[in-house]
């Protein structure tokens, strides 16, 4: 068994500037599927769950809650096969320090996992051409929950099932937003907060973190193992 688990969210803290490719997904899939002319402004969408994002986008274009229910599966698998197709090349878009972490992680035995509101494929083709998908062996993503502690719930209940982690063993959940941060506190797991995002590094400095960095040149992997 992996000596720890090491849980990671994607926008923000393995990648940034990603371009409008995400985003234009959304939208050309709800234009597809209902018709609607929709835009993401005025929309949080840091931390956010891509399913969160699209009703969003969807009640401030005034489709009804009905219509909102039932073209969400539609919408989601639409928005994953456009991106699967316009998704730049991402390996210039890793965040500071990611690549050597990810190398010393799994050199000392750790195993990886996703935890992120990006859709399931939306997420694994970001790593994909960012040529970090083969460090990660599980992922829990956007649809699959309600919310993000659910998520890591779900990634935590996934890496016991392949016997990548069991009670007592070192788990951490490695983000850049508030919602990482509670995420991981709601599920007793080590919240590490990494200031690659937007959110100012006060902020997450007001949630307590368990660690805190401007990137993730200043993190040691050691912390992660004990
Ligand atoms: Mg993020």
């Amino acid at each position: 068994m992996p000596v720890a688990l090491v849980l990671f969210d994607i926008d923000g803290t393995l990648l940034r500037r990603t371009g409008p490719h995400h985003r234009l997904a959304l939208i050309e899939a709800i234009r597809r599927v209902t018709g609607l002319e929709t835009t993401t402004d005025h929309i949080p969408l840091h931390g956010m769950l891509d399913p969160d994002i699209i009703s969003r986008m969807l009640r401030q274009a005034g489709a009804p809650q009905r219509l909102i229910r039932e073209a969400m599966p539609a919408i989601t698998r639409e928005a994953e096969a456009i991106y699967e197709r316009t998704c730049p090349d991402l390996r210039r878009k890793t965040c500071p320090g990611v690549r050597r972490l990810l190398r010393t992680l799994e050199s000392r035995g750790a195993a990886m996992g996703l935890v992120t509101g990006n859709l399931t494929r939306i997420g694994w083709k970001k790593l994909e051409r960012a040529g970090l998908r083969h460090y990660f062996r599980l992922g829990a993503f956007g649809e699959m929950r309600r919310n993000r502690a659910g998520l890591v719930r779900l990634a935590l209940a996934e890496a016991r099932r392949l016997g990548l982690w069991q009670r007592g063993r070192p788990v951490s959940l490695i983000g850049d937003a508030p919602a990482d941060v509670e995420a991981a506190r709601v599920n007793r797991i080590r919240a590490v907060a990494v200031a690659t995002g937007i959110t100012p590094k006060e902020e997450l400095a007001a949630l307590q973190p368990d660690l805190l960095f401007d990137d993730l040149r200043q993190m040691s992997a050691e912390e992660l193992l004990r």
